[in-house]
């Protein structure tokens, strides 16, 4: 628990929120400002700033409410289809350091957008560039 965590603040009681899914380890709760009806996060209930500070298990714990509460959260909506991603760190966009999955149900016609537009200008990469990126990545 992280003292001034708003996300913590909820696991713990502390401020309201709406619950649609709880586990031992995994808490799902309708976003207080919603891109659509239904948006979901989904948190992990012990503090982790970013994806890489989660351990296996509680990724995998996060992963599983996710895959379950997709298809939930779209038939109460009546949605077409859903956005699932997460902001990690602050310059993707993460406001709340607190691992949190966005569940956005999307339907047709709706003006948004694919995951896709969520970066700035494209690279123009060389086959050579993407080996090396390949390559630092690979373990
Ligand atoms: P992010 O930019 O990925 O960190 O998203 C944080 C999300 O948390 C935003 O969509 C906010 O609307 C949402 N949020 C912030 N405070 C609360 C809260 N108390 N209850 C529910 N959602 C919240
Ligand atoms: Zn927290």
């Amino acid at each position: 628990m992280s003292d001034d965590c708003v996300f913590c603040s909820i696991v713990a009681g502390d401020i309201p929120a709406r619950t649609v899914h709880e586990t031992d380890d995994v808490i799902a709760f309708l976003d207080a400002n919603p891109l659509a009806p239904g948006h979901t996060l989904v948190i992990p209930k012990s503090h982790a700033p970013r994806v890489g500070d989660l351990e296996a298990d509680l990724a995998s714990a996060v992963f599983e409410t996710v895959t379950t509460l997709t298809p939930r959260v779209q038939d109460a909506v009546d949605a077409d289809a859903a956005n699932v991603g997460l902001n990690d760190g602050e310059a993707a966009g993460q406001e709340v350091p607190h691992v949190h999955a966005h569940v956005i149900p999307r339907f047709a016609g709706d003006g948004g957008a694919p995951i896709h537009a969520v970066a700035g200008e494209r690279p123009d990469l060389s086959d050579d560039e993407l080996d090396e990126i390949a390559a630092a990545i690979a373990p």
